[in-house]
Protein backbone atom coordinates (compact mmCIF):
# COMPACT_ATOMS: atom_id res chain seq x y z
CA UNK A 1 0.00 0.00 0.00
CA UNK A 2 2.83 2.62 0.90
CA UNK A 3 4.25 2.07 -2.51
CA UNK A 4 1.33 1.86 -4.57
CA UNK A 5 -1.12 4.50 -3.10
CA UNK A 6 1.20 7.20 -3.69
CA UNK A 7 1.83 7.59 -7.18
CA UNK A 8 -1.67 7.19 -7.34
CA UNK A 9 -2.20 9.98 -5.64
CA UNK A 10 0.20 11.72 -7.12
CA UNK A 11 -0.92 11.60 -10.91
CA UNK A 12 -4.31 12.64 -9.49
CA UNK A 13 -2.72 16.15 -7.87
CA UNK A 14 -1.04 16.48 -11.02
CA UNK A 15 -4.10 15.81 -13.32
CA UNK A 16 -6.32 18.03 -10.90
CA UNK A 17 -4.01 20.76 -9.62
CA UNK A 18 -1.45 23.08 -10.88
CA UNK A 19 2.20 23.30 -9.72
CA UNK A 20 3.36 26.57 -8.66
CA UNK A 21 6.71 27.85 -8.98
CA UNK A 22 7.66 27.67 -5.35
CA UNK A 23 6.16 24.53 -4.44
CA UNK A 24 8.07 23.04 -7.27
CA UNK A 25 11.13 24.67 -5.73
CA UNK A 26 10.32 23.47 -1.79
CA UNK A 27 9.41 19.50 -3.52
CA UNK A 28 12.71 19.55 -5.14
CA UNK A 29 15.06 20.87 -2.46
CA UNK A 30 12.90 18.33 0.14
CA UNK A 31 13.75 15.31 -2.44
CA UNK A 32 17.16 16.28 -1.64
CA UNK A 33 16.80 16.76 1.93
CA UNK A 34 14.74 13.38 2.72
CA UNK A 35 17.05 11.69 0.06
CA UNK A 36 20.67 12.58 2.35
CA UNK A 37 18.17 11.20 5.10
CA UNK A 38 18.75 7.69 3.29
CA UNK A 39 22.22 8.28 1.62
CA UNK A 40 23.76 10.20 4.41
CA UNK A 41 22.25 9.06 7.47
CA UNK A 42 20.45 5.67 7.00
CA UNK A 43 22.92 4.23 4.54
CA UNK A 44 26.48 5.93 5.21
CA UNK A 45 26.13 6.69 8.54
CA UNK A 46 24.22 4.48 10.48
CA UNK A 47 24.67 1.38 8.03
CA UNK A 48 28.35 1.34 7.30
CA UNK A 49 29.74 3.85 10.04
CA UNK A 50 31.60 5.73 7.61
CA UNK A 51 31.98 8.40 10.13
CA UNK A 52 30.32 10.10 13.28
CA UNK A 53 27.83 13.14 13.42
CA UNK A 54 26.95 15.18 16.08
CA UNK A 55 23.71 14.45 18.09
CA UNK A 56 21.89 17.31 16.01
CA UNK A 57 23.14 15.97 12.83
CA UNK A 58 22.03 12.61 13.84
CA UNK A 59 18.84 14.39 14.47
CA UNK A 60 18.30 15.94 11.59
CA UNK A 61 18.90 12.73 9.62
CA UNK A 62 16.63 10.77 11.57
CA UNK A 63 13.50 13.29 10.54
CA UNK A 64 14.49 13.17 7.13
CA UNK A 65 15.30 9.33 6.63
CA UNK A 66 11.56 9.00 8.45
CA UNK A 67 10.28 11.83 5.58
CA UNK A 68 11.57 8.82 2.87
CA UNK A 69 9.61 6.66 4.53
CA UNK A 70 11.13 3.60 3.92
CA UNK A 71 11.10 1.88 7.00
CA UNK A 72 12.88 3.00 10.01
CA UNK A 73 16.70 3.14 10.23
CA UNK A 74 17.20 -0.16 12.12
CA UNK A 75 15.38 -2.44 9.72
CA UNK A 76 17.15 -0.95 6.96
CA UNK A 77 20.56 -0.30 8.42
CA UNK A 78 19.98 -4.19 9.01
CA UNK A 79 18.80 -5.68 5.98
CA UNK A 80 21.60 -3.22 4.21
CA UNK A 81 24.25 -5.32 6.00
CA UNK A 82 23.28 -8.05 5.25
CA UNK A 83 23.12 -6.93 1.39
CA UNK A 84 26.80 -6.00 1.70
CA UNK A 85 27.54 -8.98 3.47
CA UNK A 86 25.52 -11.64 1.29
CA UNK A 87 25.90 -10.12 -1.96
CA UNK A 88 23.81 -11.86 -4.98
CA UNK A 89 22.82 -14.61 -2.86
CA UNK A 90 19.59 -15.55 -1.05
CA UNK A 91 20.46 -14.32 1.70
CA UNK A 92 20.99 -10.79 0.23
CA UNK A 93 17.18 -9.45 0.88
CA UNK A 94 17.70 -7.41 -2.66
CA UNK A 95 19.61 -10.32 -4.16
CA UNK A 96 20.11 -8.47 -7.39
CA UNK A 97 20.74 -11.87 -8.82
CA UNK A 98 17.18 -12.90 -9.15
CA UNK A 99 16.39 -9.69 -10.97
CA UNK A 100 16.21 -6.28 -11.46
CA UNK A 101 12.33 -6.25 -10.95
CA UNK A 102 13.37 -7.87 -7.74
CA UNK A 103 15.92 -5.96 -6.61
CA UNK A 104 14.20 -2.34 -6.81
CA UNK A 105 10.89 -3.14 -5.37
CA UNK A 106 9.94 -6.64 -5.24
CA UNK A 107 11.62 -7.55 -2.71
CA UNK A 108 9.38 -5.32 -0.20
CA UNK A 109 5.75 -6.57 -1.42
CA UNK A 110 6.30 -10.39 -2.20
CA UNK A 111 7.30 -11.86 1.39
CA UNK A 112 10.73 -13.06 1.02
CA UNK A 113 11.40 -16.75 0.67
CA UNK A 114 13.96 -16.62 3.58
CA UNK A 115 15.04 -14.12 5.78
CA UNK A 116 18.27 -11.88 5.38
CA UNK A 117 21.57 -13.09 6.74
CA UNK A 118 22.60 -12.40 10.31
CA UNK A 119 24.76 -9.66 10.86
CA UNK A 120 25.95 -7.51 13.88
CA UNK A 121 23.42 -4.66 14.45
CA UNK A 122 24.72 -4.48 18.32
CA UNK A 123 25.42 -0.80 17.76
CA UNK A 124 22.41 0.20 16.46
CA UNK A 125 20.36 -0.74 19.37
CA UNK A 126 22.32 1.09 21.15
CA UNK A 127 22.08 4.84 19.62
CA UNK A 128 19.05 6.76 21.15
CA UNK A 129 17.93 8.51 18.29
CA UNK A 130 17.41 5.24 16.09
CA UNK A 131 15.81 3.57 19.42
CA UNK A 132 13.52 6.92 19.23
CA UNK A 133 12.83 6.37 15.60
CA UNK A 134 11.64 3.30 16.15
CA UNK A 135 9.76 3.42 19.04
CA UNK A 136 7.66 6.67 17.52
CA UNK A 137 7.71 5.17 13.46
CA UNK A 138 4.32 6.09 12.45
CA UNK A 139 4.04 9.30 13.88
CA UNK A 140 7.79 10.27 12.67
CA UNK A 141 6.73 9.37 8.59
CA UNK A 142 3.35 10.92 8.63
CA UNK A 143 4.95 13.69 10.44
CA UNK A 144 8.05 14.32 7.98
CA UNK A 145 6.56 12.41 5.27
CA UNK A 146 3.13 14.81 4.52
CA UNK A 147 2.81 17.10 7.36
CA UNK A 148 5.53 18.93 7.64
CA UNK A 149 6.10 19.06 3.18
CA UNK A 150 2.30 20.13 3.76
CA UNK A 151 2.95 22.65 6.16
CA UNK A 152 6.24 24.65 4.97
CA UNK A 153 4.02 25.15 1.61
CA UNK A 154 0.91 26.09 3.38
CA UNK A 155 2.28 28.40 5.94
CA UNK A 156 4.66 29.67 3.58
CA UNK A 157 2.85 30.66 0.65
CA UNK A 158 -0.53 29.73 0.74
CA UNK A 159 -0.37 26.46 -1.13
CA UNK A 160 -1.56 23.61 1.43
CA UNK A 161 -2.93 21.19 -1.81
CA UNK A 162 0.04 21.71 -3.66
CA UNK A 163 2.15 21.25 -0.52
CA UNK A 164 0.57 17.78 0.00
CA UNK A 165 0.07 16.34 -3.51
CA UNK A 166 3.66 17.85 -4.75
CA UNK A 167 6.20 18.02 -1.64
CA UNK A 168 4.67 15.13 -0.08
CA UNK A 169 2.95 12.73 -2.13
CA UNK A 170 4.85 13.18 -5.42
CA UNK A 171 8.55 13.82 -3.90
CA UNK A 172 8.02 10.81 -1.81
CA UNK A 173 7.37 8.70 -5.00
CA UNK A 174 10.74 9.93 -6.50
CA UNK A 175 12.54 9.78 -3.21
CA UNK A 176 11.57 5.83 -3.05
CA UNK A 177 12.31 5.18 -6.42
CA UNK A 178 15.91 7.50 -6.33
CA UNK A 179 16.76 5.00 -3.54
CA UNK A 180 15.07 1.68 -4.72
CA UNK A 181 17.88 2.57 -7.33
CA UNK A 182 20.61 1.79 -5.28
CA UNK A 183 19.53 -2.05 -4.63
CA UNK A 184 18.55 -2.40 -8.60
CA UNK A 185 20.24 0.17 -10.86
CA UNK A 186 23.44 0.42 -9.23
CA UNK A 187 23.66 -3.26 -9.37
CA UNK A 188 23.21 -3.29 -13.48
CA UNK A 189 24.30 -0.25 -14.97
CA UNK A 190 28.03 0.70 -15.16
CA UNK A 191 31.45 -0.88 -14.75
CA UNK A 192 32.93 -3.26 -12.56
CA UNK A 193 36.25 -0.85 -11.78
CA UNK A 194 37.26 -2.68 -8.77
CA UNK A 195 36.08 -6.20 -9.04
CA UNK A 196 33.52 -8.20 -11.25
CA UNK A 197 32.91 -11.36 -9.11
CA UNK A 198 29.53 -9.82 -7.95
CA UNK A 199 26.98 -7.06 -9.71
CA UNK A 200 27.79 -3.81 -8.23
CA UNK A 201 28.52 -1.71 -11.00
CA UNK A 202 30.08 1.72 -10.80
CA UNK A 203 28.16 4.58 -13.38
CA UNK A 204 27.13 8.36 -13.64
CA UNK A 205 23.53 8.07 -14.63
CA UNK A 206 23.35 5.57 -11.53
CA UNK A 207 24.93 8.19 -9.55
CA UNK A 208 22.47 11.02 -10.81
CA UNK A 209 19.34 9.72 -9.83
CA UNK A 210 20.55 8.45 -6.40
CA UNK A 211 21.98 11.62 -5.30
CA UNK A 212 25.56 10.29 -6.14
CA UNK A 213 25.00 6.49 -5.09
CA UNK A 214 26.03 5.08 -7.93
CA UNK A 215 29.44 4.40 -7.80
CA UNK A 216 28.69 1.26 -6.37
CA UNK A 217 31.38 -0.91 -7.49
CA UNK A 218 33.69 1.36 -5.23
CA UNK A 219 31.44 1.33 -2.26
CA UNK A 220 31.10 -2.72 -2.36
CA UNK A 221 34.56 -2.34 -2.83
CA UNK A 222 35.53 0.25 0.42
CA UNK A 223 32.08 0.55 2.17
CA UNK A 224 33.33 2.28 5.28
CA UNK A 225 34.76 5.14 3.02
CA UNK A 226 32.27 8.00 3.22
CA UNK A 227 32.77 8.94 0.00
CA UNK A 228 30.63 6.80 -3.34
CA UNK A 229 32.70 8.90 -6.01
CA UNK A 230 36.56 9.07 -5.40
CA UNK A 231 37.10 11.70 -7.99
CA UNK A 232 36.11 15.56 -7.84
CA UNK A 233 34.41 15.43 -11.33
CA UNK A 234 32.03 12.79 -10.43
CA UNK A 235 28.94 13.06 -8.96
CA UNK A 236 28.26 12.22 -5.43
CA UNK A 237 26.40 15.63 -3.39
CA UNK A 238 25.96 12.84 -0.19
CA UNK A 239 29.74 13.00 -0.16
CA UNK A 240 29.57 17.00 -0.41
CA UNK A 241 26.81 16.88 2.02
CA UNK A 242 29.14 14.57 4.70
CA UNK A 243 31.83 16.57 4.18
CA UNK A 244 30.12 20.06 4.60
CA UNK A 245 29.14 18.86 7.85
CA UNK A 246 32.68 18.01 8.99
CA UNK A 247 33.59 21.42 8.22
CA UNK A 248 30.41 22.98 10.43
CA UNK A 249 31.94 21.00 12.63
CA UNK A 250 28.53 18.79 12.88
CA UNK A 251 30.38 15.49 11.09
CA UNK A 252 33.66 13.73 12.23
CA UNK A 253 36.27 11.14 11.63
CA UNK A 254 35.15 11.01 8.16
CA UNK A 255 36.62 7.45 6.74
CA UNK A 256 38.68 7.21 3.82
CA UNK A 257 40.03 4.22 2.35
CA UNK A 258 44.03 4.72 1.85
CA UNK A 259 44.65 5.83 -2.18
CA UNK A 260 47.33 3.45 -2.65
CA UNK A 261 44.73 0.08 -1.82
CA UNK A 262 42.13 2.06 -4.15
CA UNK A 263 44.62 2.11 -6.79
CA UNK A 264 45.54 -1.39 -6.32
CA UNK A 265 42.26 -2.78 -6.52
CA UNK A 266 41.91 -0.57 -9.73
CA UNK A 267 45.53 -2.15 -11.15
CA UNK A 268 43.75 -5.65 -10.62
CA UNK A 269 41.02 -5.05 -12.40
CA UNK A 270 42.49 -3.38 -14.89
CA UNK A 271 44.73 -6.16 -15.22
CA UNK A 272 42.27 -9.11 -15.01
CA UNK A 273 40.00 -7.35 -18.29
CA UNK A 274 44.04 -7.23 -20.21
CA UNK A 275 44.01 -11.05 -19.28
CA UNK A 276 40.81 -11.59 -20.43
CA UNK A 277 40.82 -9.23 -23.51
CA UNK A 278 44.44 -11.34 -24.40
CA UNK A 279 42.31 -14.30 -24.72
CA UNK A 280 40.97 -12.70 -27.40
CA UNK A 281 43.92 -12.37 -29.87
CA UNK A 282 46.02 -14.89 -31.44
CA UNK A 283 49.87 -15.46 -30.46
CA UNK A 284 52.49 -17.54 -31.96
CA UNK A 285 53.28 -20.85 -30.19
CA UNK A 286 55.90 -21.23 -27.32
CA UNK A 287 59.24 -22.25 -28.18
CA UNK A 288 58.53 -25.42 -26.60
CA UNK A 289 56.18 -26.56 -28.97
CA UNK A 290 58.26 -25.21 -32.18
CA UNK A 291 60.78 -27.27 -33.84
CA UNK A 292 64.82 -27.22 -33.00
CA UNK A 293 66.94 -26.66 -35.85
CA UNK A 294 71.00 -26.89 -35.81
CA UNK A 295 72.58 -23.47 -37.92
CA UNK A 296 73.26 -25.89 -40.38
CA UNK A 297 70.19 -27.50 -41.00
CA UNK A 298 68.42 -23.84 -40.09
CA UNK A 299 70.81 -22.73 -43.67
CA UNK A 300 69.91 -25.64 -45.65
CA UNK A 301 66.26 -24.88 -44.78
CA UNK A 302 66.14 -21.14 -46.03
CA UNK A 303 67.36 -22.53 -49.46
CA UNK A 304 64.14 -23.69 -50.16
CA UNK A 305 61.86 -20.67 -48.57
CA UNK A 306 63.02 -17.71 -47.05
CA UNK A 307 64.15 -17.38 -43.73
CA UNK A 308 65.32 -15.46 -41.07
CA UNK A 309 67.02 -15.55 -37.28
CA UNK A 310 65.36 -12.84 -34.80
CA UNK A 311 65.77 -13.58 -31.33
CA UNK A 312 66.86 -17.12 -31.80
CA UNK A 313 63.68 -17.86 -33.55
CA UNK A 314 63.65 -18.73 -37.15
CA UNK A 315 60.48 -16.88 -38.96
CA UNK A 316 59.32 -17.49 -42.26
CA UNK A 317 58.93 -14.31 -44.15
CA UNK A 318 57.55 -15.09 -47.43
CA UNK A 319 54.49 -13.25 -46.86
CA UNK A 320 55.97 -10.45 -45.38
CA UNK A 321 58.15 -9.47 -47.89
CA UNK A 322 56.04 -7.42 -50.20
CA UNK A 323 54.80 -6.05 -46.95
CA UNK A 324 57.29 -4.85 -44.72
CA UNK A 325 57.29 -1.20 -44.57
CA UNK A 326 60.72 -0.81 -45.03
CA UNK A 327 60.79 -2.78 -48.21
CA UNK A 328 61.65 -5.47 -49.90
CA UNK A 329 65.09 -5.12 -50.26
CA UNK A 330 65.87 -4.88 -46.65
CA UNK A 331 64.28 -8.38 -46.05
CA UNK A 332 66.20 -9.73 -48.62
CA UNK A 333 69.23 -8.99 -47.72
CA UNK A 334 69.10 -10.89 -44.65
CA UNK A 335 67.60 -13.83 -45.80
CA UNK A 336 69.45 -17.13 -44.27
CA UNK A 337 71.44 -14.85 -41.78
CA UNK A 338 70.28 -13.74 -38.11
CA UNK A 339 69.07 -10.60 -38.07
CA UNK A 340 68.44 -9.48 -35.08
CA UNK A 341 71.09 -7.21 -34.38
CA UNK A 342 69.39 -4.72 -37.55
CA UNK A 343 65.61 -5.52 -35.94
CA UNK A 344 66.81 -4.25 -32.70
CA UNK A 345 67.88 -1.33 -33.56
CA UNK A 346 71.79 -1.83 -35.34
CA UNK A 347 69.56 -0.69 -38.45
CA UNK A 348 65.72 0.78 -37.71
CA UNK A 349 64.49 -0.33 -33.89
CA UNK A 350 61.77 -1.75 -34.49
CA UNK A 351 57.88 -0.90 -32.64
CA UNK A 352 55.97 -3.23 -30.23
CA UNK A 353 53.64 -3.89 -33.16
CA UNK A 354 56.74 -5.24 -35.29
CA UNK A 355 57.88 -7.48 -32.36
CA UNK A 356 54.23 -9.05 -32.32
CA UNK A 357 53.91 -9.61 -36.29
CA UNK A 358 57.16 -11.21 -36.39
CA UNK A 359 56.87 -13.57 -33.67
CA UNK A 360 53.61 -14.76 -35.61
CA UNK A 361 56.14 -15.87 -38.22
CA UNK A 362 58.03 -18.02 -35.81
CA UNK A 363 58.37 -21.18 -37.49
CA UNK A 364 61.07 -23.27 -35.28
CA UNK A 365 64.26 -22.40 -32.71
CA UNK A 366 67.94 -22.17 -33.61
CA UNK A 367 69.63 -25.19 -31.32
CA UNK A 368 71.71 -22.65 -28.88
CA UNK A 369 70.31 -19.44 -30.30
CA UNK A 370 73.14 -17.65 -32.43
CA UNK A 371 74.91 -19.03 -35.35
CA UNK A 372 77.59 -20.89 -34.11
CA UNK A 373 80.70 -19.69 -35.81
CA UNK A 374 80.27 -16.58 -34.05
CA UNK A 375 79.95 -17.41 -30.33
CA UNK A 376 82.21 -17.23 -27.82
CA UNK A 377 81.24 -19.88 -25.14
CA UNK A 378 82.80 -17.30 -22.23
CA UNK A 379 79.75 -14.98 -23.35
CA UNK A 380 77.09 -17.39 -22.95
CA UNK A 381 78.34 -18.32 -19.34
CA UNK A 382 77.80 -14.45 -18.24
CA UNK A 383 74.74 -14.14 -19.67
CA UNK A 384 71.70 -14.90 -16.92
CA UNK A 385 68.17 -13.92 -16.99
CA UNK A 386 68.63 -10.41 -15.64
CA UNK A 387 71.38 -10.06 -17.70
CA UNK A 388 70.38 -8.45 -21.63
CA UNK A 389 70.53 -11.58 -23.90
CA UNK A 390 69.76 -8.69 -26.98
CA UNK A 391 72.76 -7.18 -25.79
CA UNK A 392 75.50 -9.77 -25.61
CA UNK A 393 74.29 -11.41 -28.43
CA UNK A 394 74.91 -7.91 -30.11
CA UNK A 395 78.08 -8.60 -28.80
CA UNK A 396 79.05 -11.27 -29.34
CA UNK A 397 78.12 -10.54 -33.08
CA UNK A 398 79.94 -7.22 -33.45
CA UNK A 399 83.23 -5.98 -31.77
CA UNK A 400 83.43 -8.98 -29.58
CA UNK A 401 85.93 -7.56 -27.52
CA UNK A 402 84.24 -7.31 -24.21
CA UNK A 403 86.25 -8.28 -21.23
CA UNK A 404 84.04 -9.90 -18.84
CA UNK A 405 84.72 -13.18 -20.10
CA UNK A 406 84.63 -16.00 -17.18
CA UNK A 407 86.12 -19.03 -16.51
CA UNK A 408 86.73 -20.92 -19.55
CA UNK A 409 87.15 -24.29 -17.94
CA UNK A 410 83.27 -24.17 -17.55
CA UNK A 411 82.11 -24.17 -21.12
CA UNK A 412 81.52 -27.41 -22.02
CA UNK A 413 78.42 -27.28 -20.06
CA UNK A 414 76.80 -24.60 -21.39
CA UNK A 415 77.64 -25.37 -25.66
CA UNK A 416 75.05 -26.07 -27.61
CA UNK A 417 72.90 -29.14 -27.04
CA UNK A 418 70.89 -30.47 -29.81
CA UNK A 419 67.20 -31.04 -28.15
CA UNK A 420 67.55 -28.26 -26.13
CA UNK A 421 65.79 -24.78 -26.02
CA UNK A 422 67.52 -21.58 -26.87
CA UNK A 423 67.75 -19.93 -23.71
CA UNK A 424 67.86 -16.42 -25.64
CA UNK A 425 64.62 -18.23 -27.59
CA UNK A 426 62.71 -19.42 -24.66
CA UNK A 427 63.14 -16.13 -23.15
CA UNK A 428 62.19 -13.74 -25.37
CA UNK A 429 58.82 -12.32 -24.67
CA UNK A 430 57.42 -10.35 -27.82
CA UNK A 431 55.10 -7.24 -26.33
CA UNK A 432 52.09 -8.84 -26.91
CA UNK A 433 52.64 -11.42 -24.43
CA UNK A 434 53.66 -8.99 -21.57
CA UNK A 435 50.49 -9.76 -19.73
CA UNK A 436 51.35 -13.03 -18.78
CA UNK A 437 54.56 -11.80 -17.77
CA UNK A 438 52.78 -9.21 -15.32
CA UNK A 439 50.26 -12.00 -13.81
CA UNK A 440 53.48 -14.28 -12.97
CA UNK A 441 55.71 -11.77 -11.40
CA UNK A 442 58.41 -11.75 -13.45
CA UNK A 443 58.21 -8.73 -14.95
CA UNK A 444 60.97 -7.84 -13.08
CA UNK A 445 63.31 -11.04 -14.33
CA UNK A 446 62.13 -10.26 -17.88
CA UNK A 447 64.94 -8.35 -20.25
CA UNK A 448 62.71 -7.47 -22.72
CA UNK A 449 60.46 -5.97 -20.58
CA UNK A 450 62.46 -3.41 -19.11
CA UNK A 451 63.70 -2.73 -22.19
CA UNK A 452 60.29 -1.49 -23.26
CA UNK A 453 57.85 1.11 -22.36
CA UNK A 454 55.67 -1.49 -21.23
CA UNK A 455 57.61 -2.34 -18.78
CA UNK A 456 56.44 1.20 -17.00
CA UNK A 457 52.94 1.36 -18.17
CA UNK A 458 51.88 -0.66 -15.13
ZN1 LIG B 1 24.59 -2.85 -3.38
ZN1 LIG C 1 26.08 0.15 1.32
Amino acid sequence: MALALPPLIALYGFATYPVQRATLLWSITYYFLTGLGITAGYHRLWSHRAYSASDPLQAFLMCMGSGAVEGSIHWWARGHRSHHRYTDTDLDPYGAHTGLIWAHLGWMIVKPRRKPGRVDTSDLKMNKFIKFQHRFYVPMILFWGLVFPTIVAGFGWGDWKGGFYFAGIARLVFVHHSTFCINSLAHYLGEASFDNKHSPRDNFITALVTIGEGYHNFHHEFPMDFRNAIFWYQYDPTKWFIWSMFKLGLASNLKVFPENEVNKGRLAMQLKNALEFKETLDYSKPASELPILTWDEFEAEAKKRPLIVVHGFIHDVADFMDEHPGGRALISSRLGRDATTAFEGGIYEHSNAAHNLLSMMRIGVLSGGYEPAKIRPSHIRTRSRTDSGFASRSTSQGSASDSDCVDESTHDEVSHKDGEIARAASQYVPPGEAYDILQHRELGENVKMESTSYGKLF
